[in-house]
Formats: structure tokens, sequence, C-alpha cells
């Protein structure tokens, strides 16, 4: 496949333990398991592709300053980010989830300004000014179903999947905010100086998923 080298980044987790497969199907096999190791840079099967393993949300800012030439992010971290210099080359149809205002079933009725915990804040700035509603955010970094149980916040905007996380804690879905699933993401200067090694790839990808790879 390349003789140009490749680096590919990644997160450990739902994306790395979903991305194998696509990776397996295109002959990248990662020589360490990133649950186990302590090396964030992967060496493959292949001589010229190397995977590096960051926190989901530093993956579009490596590639964007072409520390990694790809990437393999959520559409929650993309939006996040704001896409700057990356292009999304596949929606690689995995770690889906939704992103959404959950909260207490009434939280939506407060009059006024409405407390958001999220990490998500621009996300959730950029949805509830569209709504044309005042918020007040409250930036949090993890465990975001706590705020509204502690009176921190009004609702959060999270991503959520089986929605068990949610109501295991007295609450509930509210308002959907956008379809998620990890997109492959490309720099300006590796769509243009190793457009035959991705495009390739691209498209053994692509044939992949639109027969229906198994999720
Ligand atoms: P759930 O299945 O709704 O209980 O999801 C549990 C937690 O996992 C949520 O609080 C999310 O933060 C996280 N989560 C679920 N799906 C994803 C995903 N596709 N990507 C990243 N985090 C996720």
């Amino acid at each position: 496949m390349a003789n140009q080298n490749i680096i590919i980044a990644l997160s450990k987790g739902r994306i790395f333990k979903d991305t194998l497969p696509l990776l397996a199907h295109v002959g990248i096999i990662p020589q360490d398991d990133p649950e186990t190791t302590r090396k964030l840079i992967l060496d493959t099967n292949h001589p010229h592709i190397k995977l590096l393993i960051l926190r989901a949300s530093d993956v579009p800012t490596y590639v964007q300053y072409g520390a990694a030439d790809l990437g393999v992010a959520g559409k929650d971290v993309l939006m996040e980010h704001g896409g700057e210099g990356l292009f999304e080359l596949l929606d690689l149809n995995i770690a889906r989830c939704r992103l959404m205002v959950a909260g207490r079933p009434d939280a939506m009725l407060k009059a006024g300004r409405l407390r958001v915990a999220t990490k998500y804040t621009h996300s959730a700035e950029c949805y509830f000014a569209e709504q044309g509603r005042q918020i007040e955010l409250i930036k949090l970094y993890g465990s975001m179903e706590l705020a509204p149980l502690v009176d921190l916040a009004d609702c959060i905007v999270d991503v959520v999947d089986t929605g068990n996380t949610l109501r295991a804690n007295g609450l509930e879905p509210l308002l959907p905010i956008a379809d998620i699933s990890s997109r492959l993401i490309v720099n300006r200067a590796a769509q243009k100086l190793k457009h035959h090694v991705i495009a390739d790839l691209v498209k053994q990808l692509d044939r992949y998923l639109q027969a229906g790879a198994p999720q």
C-alpha cells in the first residue's frame, strides 16, 4: 500500500475498538494494544503507517497542525473544535450516539436564563442561540449528569447512547441537538501531498462501509 509515511490519530476506548476492524480490512494491524501498552505511538504491521493514541478531543488538533495526516474523531468533537483546516473524508458510522440536552423532565419549563452544564460549550452555545434561549454556560470536563442533581445547573448537554446513565441518575433526554458518529478526517497538506495513498484507503474503506461493515 503506502510507501509514503502515514500517521493516523485515534483515541483509546470506543473509537479505537470500533476502528480496529476497519483498519484490519485495509490491511493495517497495530502491533500493540493501546489499553495495555504505555506507548503513545503504535507501530503497525505496515512499515510506513503509525498510529497516535490521543485524548479524543485532541485528535482534530493533531491533524489540523499536521502532526498526524489522518484522524478518527467523533462528530461531537469536530463540532466543538470547529473543523478549521480539516476535511471529513468519510462517515465511518461507528461510535454512534446523539448530542442532547438532558435534565429533569421539567427542566425546560424554567422561566428566564437556563444554567447549562457541559463540556460541549461551543455546540451548546450555538444550539440555544438558534433556539433564542438565553443561557448561562458552566464548563465541566466530565460526569455532567451530576450537575442537575446538586443544582449546579438546570440541564446538561452531553452525548447519549442508550440513555442508561441519564436514567440511573433520574434524568431524561429532553432535546436532540445532533446525530453523532465518528469521521475520518484529513488535513489540507496530507490531502494534497499524499493524495494517492489516502484516496486508495478511503476507496477501500468506503466500499467496505457501503457493503454493510459489521457494526
Ligand atoms: P449511555 O449509553 O447513554 O448511558 O452512555 C454513557 C456515557 O457514555 C455517556 O455519559 C456519554 O458520555 C458516553 N458516551 C456514550 N456514547 C458515546 C460516544 N459515541 N462517544 C463518546 N462518549 C459516549
